[in-house]
């Protein structure tokens, strides 16, 4: 029987988005017809400056049903702030879709990569292989707070955290799953209970009664304090690590920054049912500083791409395209490496060498 393809919607949004999304679908068309994956792209130019100078708008009115027929969203970037603020471009697409499609996980690899120069000194690949999970819904960035007394020396701010039950939950159950199916198996969780009274406390008795239901899984948590410095220390004891919003946000971060430069890390927003789309991107922005230049990295797009393929279970063709960039990278050669990892490639010999690399493999 024919596999019903996997139905991804391309927005390569603005600046060096577009640059980039090319080789990112190019690698995803090679390495799918390798492994035999039925995929079916559409590209849509809204979610860009240009969208909206033409619609005053950065989505058409009918976008969640349009985009709710795809498995997938592989995004490139968005936003021009010298053009328009980012409340408008950012906030009027990407946080958009990440709400309405409940994407409440997000995922980022942590992984060092042979050829790729990390900042810390002395770590080689292999030392740096980790998963970050961030809860992305709720937590810390509510829109609940308030001000008293504004402008005088009585001033008071307040912002509140807002937890739940279902909200944690469903993060903590995808992060020990994830870890469940990786060979160390280990957990780490980020708090901060000793400091923050009613929340972090709450949050690590959420993840002890859900390890009862992970006996194989191996279980540990840091103060975020210390967790960032052991990013930068020991990054080796990690395996998966789950954060809250804010937490979450911080080590998402600081993790790729130490596996190299912003322009390979992918990141995903993850609604693991399926029941509304996933979002796959890099996570870098649309870098209007270089944008047009031709010299932006692919990396951060096409690994996003593999993520997208790891998260439908072609896990394969996932290690196989991991394998192509790995090579590629790990042969340093300056001029095939764009200018942020200190080559004096351009983004079309970058992308041609990994889709060359993907060839090979046939
Ligand atoms: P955003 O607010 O959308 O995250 P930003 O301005 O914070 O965007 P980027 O757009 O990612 O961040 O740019 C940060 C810096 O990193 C810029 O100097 C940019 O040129 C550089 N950069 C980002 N992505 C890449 C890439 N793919 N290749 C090379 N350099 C990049
Ligand atoms: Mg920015």
């Amino acid at each position: 029987m024919a596999q019903k393809p996997l139905k991804i919607a391309v927005v390569p949004g603005d600046g060096i988005g577009v640059e980039v999304m090319p080789w990112g679908v190019q690698c995803l068309k090679e390495i799918s017809e390798l492994y035999n994956i039925p995929l079916y792209f559409e590209e849509f130019d809204f979610a860009s400056v240009p969208f909206y100078k033409k619609h005053g708008d950065m989505l058409p009115r009918d976008w969640k049903t349009t985009l709710s027929q795809f498995d997938a969203i592989y995004f490139g970037a968005v936003g021009m702030p010298d053009e328009l603020p980012d409340e408008v471009t950012l906030w009027g697409s990407l946080l958009k879709f990440r709400r309405e499609f409940d994407q409440y996980i997000n995922l980022r690899p942590c992984r060092l990569i042979a050829g790729v120069k990390s900042p810390l000194a002395d770590r080689k690949p292999g030392d740096i292989d980790f998963w970050i999970v961030r809860e992305n819904t709720e937590g810390e960035y509510s829109q609940i707070g308030g001000k008293m007394f504004e402008g005088t020396d009585r001033e008071i701010v307040m912002q509140e955290t807002v937890m739940t039950r279902f909200g944690v939950d469903r993060v903590l159950k995808y992060a020990f799953d994830l870890a469940q199916s990786r060979p160390r198996k280990k957990l780490t969780s980020a708090t901060k209970s000793n400091g923050i009274s009613t929340t972090m406390p709450w949050w690590d008795s959420r993840v002890r009664e859900m390890a009862t239901k992970y006996p194989d899984v191996n279980v540990d948590k840091y103060h975020i304090d210390i967790l960032t410095a052991h990013f930068v220390q020991k990054p080796n004891i990690f395996d998966v690590v789950v954060g809250s919003n804010l937490f979450g946000d911080i080590l998402s971060d600081l993790g790729p920054a130490c596996t190299g430069t912003i322009g390979i890390a992918p990141s995903a927003n993850i609604n693991p049912e399926g029941k509304f789309p996933s979002l796959f991107e890099p996570v870098h922005g649309s870098a209007p500083d270089i944008a047009g230049k031709g010299i932006a990295n692919p990396v951060g797009m096409i690994w996003a791409g593999q993520m997208l393929l790891h998260h439908f279970g072609h896990t394969s063709a996932a290690a196989a395209l991991l394998q192509a960039m790995e090579n590629v990278l790990g042969r340093s050669d300056p001029g095939v490496l764009t200018a942020d990892m200190g080559g004096k490639g351009t983004t079309k010999i970058l992308g041609e060498a990994i889709v060359g690399e993907i060839r090979g493999f046939r």
